[in-house]
């Protein structure tokens, strides 16, 4: 079938219990901080809804999981109003996908000359945890939220402040009158085994992983509950900015640094995609030495005049992809063990 003509009865069918599906699924990991698959279970239904639209475009409608940012708003918090727009990530599952992926992106900044720098990768790891926008008015944390879809989050200002490493007021000078922060809360892999000894200890049921504890833990009503988990985060962009001078993101990220925000010791700025498959070999190797748990690297364009010049589609940037590490049998091992403790 081409473009146009409407899809058969029965294709339709399987394409809306595809999208019921994700739809499902993501209620559960997002609403209910409690996945019912795996992330490569679910990774894999989601390709196979964006193959079909890709096969079929008329299928495709407006309110396609693959059109949104996936989560809602929950009843149980304020609806915030994000001043800049939430973006999810491209995703690519494979060394040669994401070739691909870099050699369109230099395409595509070929095309805008000399306008721009020669490409420079911002290669950081992919923080399995949950996204939060901080809002700094004249140095103060005024406002937290988490993604929700993109456009309006949840307020979780009062379990934000119990963050330790995320600052109530920024230090230091010539911060900006206001900025949205984005970052992403994760539980420390150590924190997190020593946590569930406690609940244990305490005859509790154990938090099933780092990344539902650490989104459970920030969605929970009341803050005391929230300051007993041991939670951190990282920064990893920028939204709305008014006064903040800065050419690139890892140049803001420095700034960032000096106001006393948590920026990641392990990210990197690289001037090939040689050296980015050296730094995704690397992490690969080592992920289970890191302070937190990973699912892959993100490989951004630092330049933000690029950034602008390349945008955004509905769902995700177009300067920006996520490549995924082959899931791990060891995950769904410990996860067992975890559950039968
Ligand atoms: P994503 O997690 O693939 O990528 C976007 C997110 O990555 C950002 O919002 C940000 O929070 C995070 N991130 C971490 N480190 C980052 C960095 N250095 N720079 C920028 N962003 C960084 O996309 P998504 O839309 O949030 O969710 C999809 C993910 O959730 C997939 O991994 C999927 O498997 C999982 N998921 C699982 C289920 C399930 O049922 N198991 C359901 C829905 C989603």
């Amino acid at each position: 079938e081409g473009e146009g003509t409407p899809p058969a009865e029965s294709l339709r069918d399987e394409y809306e219990q595809l999208a019921d599906l994700v739809r499902k699924y993501r209620y559960a990991y997002y609403q209910e901080d409690s996945p019912t698959v795996s992330d490569a279970e679910f990774d894999e239904l989601y390709r196979r809804l964006e193959e079909l639209e890709a096969l079929h475009p008329e299928l495709v409608s407006n309110d396609s999981p693959t059109q949104e940012v996936g989560g809602e708003v929950s009843s149980a918090f304020a609806a915030v109003e994000h001043l800049q727009r939430m973006y999810s990530l491209d995703d690519v599952f494979s060394l040669e996908e994401l070739e691909a992926w870099v050699r369109k992106a230099e395409a595509s900044v070929a095309k805008l000359g000399d306008s721009v720098p020669p490409i420079a990768w911002l290669t950081e790891l992919k923080i399995d945890g949950l996204a939060v926008n901080l809002l700094y008015r004249d140095g103060k944390l005024v406002r937290a939220a988490t993604r929700g879809d993109g456009t309006t989050g949840e307020d979780i200002t009062h379990n934000v402040l119990t963050i330790k490493e995320i600052p109530r007021e920024l230090s230091g000078s010539g911060y900006p009158s206001e900025v949205e922060i984005r970052g992403e809360v994760f539980i420390p892999s150590k924190a997190f085994l020593e946590f569930n000894e406690t609940l244990v200890a305490a005859g509790k049921a154990p938090l099933a992983n780092p990344r539902n504890a650490a989104a459970g833990s920030l969605r929970q009503k009341d803050p005391a509950e929230t300051a007993k988990r041991p939670l951190s985060m990282y920064v990893h962009g920028i939204g709305a900015r008014e006064g903040l001078d800065a050419k690139s993101q890892s140049g803001t990220y420095k700034l960032l640094e000096q106001w006393g925000l948590p920026v990641s010791p392990y990210l990197k700025v690289l001037g090939s995609f040689a050296e980015v498959l050296e730094f995704i070999a690397h992490y690969g190797a080592h992920r289970h030495d890191l302070q937190h748990e990973i699912d892959g690297i993100v490989v951004k364009i630092d330049d933000f005049a690029t950034q602008r010049a390349l945008g955004y589609t509905s769902r995700v940037p177009r300067w920006a992809a996520a490549y995924k590490y082959p899931p791990e049998e060891v995950h769904t091992k410990l996860l067992d063990i975890a559950v039968n403790v």
